[in-house]
């Protein structure tokens, strides 16, 4: 039997037309099974054999809204076509490949006519075909309707496509940070019950039902109430979300994903126009200042610094507030509670290590609004798009772009839902290098670290600090995505779209909500992972503690200070004074007194687990200027990155002479002898790179599919970390720095 192949398009797209040339009179009319569409069915021949062709009525997309959008669907769903001609008027392609992208979504086989060769070209619009056929992954054939030009042709590509067995695989469209997630978890939720499966793809339906479309949704609620329940409330979650952030819909959000999609698609050099650039849209002529070969990335830059420089400076005064009251917390504590462990636990182990953390959320809060500005008014799109072409040349792929600024590119990100972005990667080989460097970007966790160090010790040119630091991570990332591309994961490129939604104004309550909730999941993270590790570091910080012997060495020495000075100086000490109208000798007696105590703590917290680990790792990380204290944090810092400065504050708090005056962090650690700029560079440099935090090393194993690449990510990233700081180090100091 002959196969059947289907007519689509547009309306007016000269379907009728290209059906009459290819069939001739061998064609009759009928109606689709109860309704009162027509059907026109007709045979074409040539040397190769027969096809069946059926014309479906002209739409423009494949929504349940109209009712010759059900029929072609059903038809196609249900007579299950080898293969889909569709019609695209060339004059008017951004429009109509609208509707090829939902073929292409569905999985259907489809070959594009790009028909009404002629207007386009009186309108001095030049079509690439080749490279459309190219991005797209599907056949594209010039043609003109009505002079039969190209029918041919088309008809070779037809018969190719009917006789390739493989079904291609769908097309997967990003939809954006805040739809992807929920159609994600909904295509799971679809999966698992196989609702409507055999029908539709899990995706596609779960596309529907955010779409809106009565006649899947009735369908799955008719094949699993509950099911489908679950799946309307989680789209109308979406759907209340949506309008209180961006006041919009979940339709809207998806249209407009697949015309940045075609828009970039055809960004890529399918169309060229002479002259006559009037009807240009004005988003098109902000691209096209904004993408500009030269301007776009002096721009980009611009805009990066000048986001670092905002947040630093208006951060610093609320910063200061906050760890003055973590101070004052601190402190209260302090005067308050009888020595002892239960105390220890309570400031070192609790205050500190929290409130070291929730010190940076006003910095935090500051660069997530940046970035939701920049991400809602449509911006980090085109600096995804610019990044391409830069990203090709280190074997990654367009769409990867996205994943590392998600991972925290621009700073404040999280290498997680990064790793999880990557899923739009169609090559398995850029796939796997985009999710093994992603973790080198600043995500929101290493960003107190970084500003704690530039704070201290860079305090000239914070911003300046910053971006070097971000352009260090990214050229890291590149280099290493390029050597895994040309050793462990060689393979050829594929070509690449990418979605440039329009510009959009974004709403001032859309930023707050989505800085909000950025903000709290950081927050919520310091309120659970970050205080149990505290108080798990400070644990190991504490325990076993000093002996009995060792003890009674430092009280004994105590005491003979004591009895040395006498009875009186002992009694104006306790008499708690002012300290500026003490005697001298109680001063003298006052600082002896401390400097031993600072003895013993730094005594006790080198005996501890911890120091011994530390201790243990200091003739290796001594080639990287790092002393046992900053191995303790680091090793905390696999945990979650947060924790190096948590563990930093537990670890000098504790060494301090006077818990009561804590000053802040940045503080103490530039006074101390250990520190020095390069010190802190070459931190910096292997905070970068070091093994990825837990979290995110489970999320590449999982995604990349074996613990293979989840142990190669530690293991790697910590070599080369170490090796990138020991250089820095050694040659910073044999520079004299
Ligand atoms: P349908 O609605 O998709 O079935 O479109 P039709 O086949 O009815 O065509 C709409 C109009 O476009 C008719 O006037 C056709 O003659 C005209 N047309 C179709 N194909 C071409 C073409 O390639 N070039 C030009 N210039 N006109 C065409
Ligand atoms: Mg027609």
């Amino acid at each position: 039997m002959a196969p059947t192949i289907a007519l689509a398009g547009n309306p007016n797209s000269g379907k009728t037309t290209l059906f009459n040339a290819l069939t001739g009179a061998r064609q009759h009319v009928g109606n689709y099974p109860g309704v009162t569409v027509e059907k026109k069915e007709g045979t074409y021949s040539d040397q190769r054999g027969q096809i069946h062709i059926v014309d479906l009525p002209g739409t423009y997309s494949l929504t349940a809204y109209s009712l010759e959008e059900v029929v072609a669907r059903d038809y196609l769903v249900d007579e299950n076509p080898r293969v889909v001609i569709n019609i695209v008027d060339a004059s008017n392609l951004e429009r109509n490949l609208y509707l090829t992208l939902q073929f292409l979504e569905m999985g259907i086989p489809v070959c594009i006519a790009l028909n009404m060769m002629d207007v386009a070209k009186n309108r001095g619009v030049s079509i690439d075909s080749d490279k459309l056929s190219d991005i797209l992954n599907i056949p594209v054939v010039p043609t003109i309707a009505r002079s039969g030009m190209g029918k041919k042709e088309l008809m070779a590509s037809a018969f190719w496509l009917t006789r390739r067995n493989e079904q291609p695989s769908p097309l997967n469209i990003s939809y954006g940070d805040d739809v992807d997630p929920v159609l994600e978890k909904m295509t799971r939720d679809i999966r698992k019950p196989g609702l409507l499966q055999g029908r539709y793809l899990p995706r596609w339906v779960a596309l529907k039902y955010l779409e809106n479309d009565e006649q899947v949704i009735s369908l799955g609620r008719k094949e699993n109430p509950e099911v489908s329940n679950q799946l309307e409330e989680r789209v109308a979650r979406l759907a209340d979300h949506l309008k209180r952030t961006l006041s919009t819909y979940p339709e809207a959000v998806i249209a407009d994903h697949r015309y940045g999609y075609i828009r970039s698609l055809i960004r890529q050099g399918v169309i060229s126009m002479e002259g006559d650039q009037d009807r240009l849209h004005l988003s098109d002529k902000i691209d096209r200042v904004v993408t500009h070969r030269f301007l776009g990335p002096i721009m980009m830059a611009a805009v990066l610094f000048g986001l670092y420089h905002v947040t630093f400076t208006f951060s610093e005064t609320p910063v200061g507030w906050l760890e003055g009251f973590f101070g004052w917390l601190g402190g209260m504590v302090d005067a308050n509670l009888a020595d002892g462990l239960f105390k220890s636990l309570i400031t070192a182990g609790i205050i500190d290590g929290v409130g070291g953390v929730l010190g940076f959320v006003p910095l935090i809060m500051l660069m997530f609004f940046g970035i939701s500005i920049l991400q809602d008014s449509g911006y980090l799109a085109r600096v995804a798009f610019m990044l391409d072409r830069v990203f090709r040349v280190f074997g990654l792929h367009g769409a990867s772009v996205m994943a590392f600024i998600v991972s925290g590119g621009i700073a404040g990100g999280c290498a997680v839902p990064g790793v999880m972005a990557t899923r739009t990667l169609k090559s398995p080989k850029e796939r796997l290098a985009t999710l093994l460097t992603v973790p080198f970007m600043n995500c929101g966790a290493k960003l107190p670290v970084f500003a704690l160090l530039v704070g201290a010790f860079l305090s000239e040119g914070r911003a300046g600090a910053m971006f070097l630091i971000t352009v260090i991570s990214w050229g890291g990332a590149l280099l290493v995505a390029r050597l895994l591309r040309s050793t462990a994961i060689r393979g050829e490129s594929t070509p690449f779209v990418m979605e440039l939604p329009p510009y959009r104004f974004p709403t001032f309550k859309g930023l707050l909500i989505h800085t909000w909730e950025r903000t709290w999941q950081y927050i919520k993270k310091a309120g659970t992972i970050i205080l149990s590790i505290s108080v798990l570091l400070w644990a190991m910080m504490t325990f076993p503690g000093l002996s009995e012997p060792e003890t009674e060495v430092y009280n004994n020495a105590r005491e003979a200070l004591m009895a040395a000075e006498g009875p009186s100086v002992m009694a104006e000490l306790e008499s708690q004074t002012a300290p500026e109208t003490l005697s001298e000798s109680a001063v003298t007696l006052n600082a002896q007194l401390a400097s031993l105590d600072a003895q013993q703590a730094e005594a006790r917290l080198k005996n501890s687990i911890a120091g011994r680990i530390g201790t243990a790792l200091e003739p290796v990380s001594r080639l990287a200027g790092f002393d046992w204290r900053t191995n303790i944090a680091l090793v905390g810092g696999f945990a979650a990155k947060e924790v190096v400065v948590s563990t930093l504050g537990t670890a000098y708090s504790l060494g301090e002479v006077d818990t009561g005056e804590s000053g802040s962090l940045g503080d103490v650690l530039s006074a101390s002898p250990a520190w020095s700029p390069l010190v802190a560079w070459s931190l910096i440099i292997f905070i970068i790179f070091y093994a990825p935090c837990f979290v995110a090393v489970v999320c590449i194993a999982r995604e990349a599919g074996s613990w293979k690449w989840g142990a190669f990510s530690m293991l790697f990233n910590t070599l080369l970390a170490f090796t990138l700081a020991v250089a820095v180090f050694q040659i910073g100091s044999a520079l004299g720095f």
